[in-house]
């Protein structure tokens, strides 16, 4: 099928023309539309670009931060600012994905995919949408995202960690350093005097989509951080979960080990 690329320097142009097609899809880094295009799978015939540098900008405003949707993984690694999310934005496919694969379009990517959206979820991410600026929390965007295919997210602001140890991020891969999840979660855990004080915990390759445990945040407050501390929300880990199977793991198996992981993650044992 024929395709039409129209590239577009305002967001909101952009949003007016996604808008208007039913056939048109937003190109973000590419990684994921790309590959749909060279295997002729997609089911659009235009897609739409945008070359506005707002997209692609960071900013710290207090103890919040706002990245642009146009950030890559390689963008990510390289500015100080974003150093607690390094270690996200390297658990994601090779240099080479890396260097394309954009925030925006990780919000997107269907499951086992969304690694680093699993920590914008665990920062109380909230998404801007063009058209009007509307801000959505990431928890419910999600909810609502593959019923909102014609939208162009602008940037996503989280809370930024008050220190090192309270925001923790592990990947569980057949593959290392760069395979697919069979699992990740993201927690930030801010103490104070020992306690933990409004936990957010969140899973990816647990559902559909990456998502909040509130279960496990729930059982984590006051707590603190030792054996018998995280045993309750250790029993919650996997409550009123359904997640898939694929071919990296069954449904069975991601609800067997994320308790295990999940405990290495709060004890901070896990490499
Ligand atoms: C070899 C390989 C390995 C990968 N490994 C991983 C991995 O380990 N972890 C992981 O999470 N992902 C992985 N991915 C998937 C993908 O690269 C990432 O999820 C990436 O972040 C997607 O971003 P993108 O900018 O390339 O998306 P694109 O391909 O540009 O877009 C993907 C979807 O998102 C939509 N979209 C993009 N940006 C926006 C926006 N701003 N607003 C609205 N819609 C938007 C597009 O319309 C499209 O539907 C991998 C992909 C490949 C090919």
């Amino acid at each position: 099928m024929p395709v039409s690329v129209k590239t577009y320097a305002g967001v909101e142009e952009a949003a007016r023309a996604l808008s208007a097609s039913r056939s048109a899809r937003f190109f973000g880094g590419g990684t994921l539309v790309m590959r749909a295009l060279n295997e002729g799978t997609q089911a659009f015939d235009t897609v739409i670009r945008v070359t506005d540098p707002a997209l692609r900008q960071v900013k710290p405003e207090g103890d919040r931060l706002t990245i642009g949707a146009g950030v890559t993984m390689a963008a990510v690694l390289a500015n100080r600012d974003l150093a607690f999310l390094h270690p996200v934005a390297r658990s994601i496919g090779g240099p080479a994905v890396r260097t394309m694969a954009t925030i925006g379009g990780n919000l997107f990517a269907a499951c086992p995919y969304g690694d680093f959206t699993v920590a914008l979820l665990a920062l109380d991410g909230a998404v801007t949408i063009a058209g009007g600026g509307r801000a959505l929390n990431l928890d419910d965007f999600l909810k609502v995202r593959d019923r909102e295919p014609r939208v162009i997210v602008t940037s996503v602001t989280i809370t930024r960690p008050r220190d090192a140890q309270a925001f923790r991020f592990h990947k569980v891969s057949r593959i290392k350093p760069k395979g697919i999840s069979v699992l990740s979660i993201a927690a930030h855990l801010p103490q104070s005097g020992g306690r933990v004080n409004n936990a957010r915990v969140a899973y990816g390759a647990m559902g559909p989509t990456p998502l909040r445990v509130t279960g496990v945040e729930r059982a984590l407050e006051g707590r603190s951080l030792d054996a018998s501390g995280i045993a309750p929300a250790l029993a919650a880990a996997t409550e009123r979960l359904d997640p898939p199977t694929d071919a990296l793991a069954s449904s069975w198996y991601r609800r067997e080990v994320a308790p295990v992981h999940l405990r290495r993650l709060l004890l901070n044992q896990a490499g």
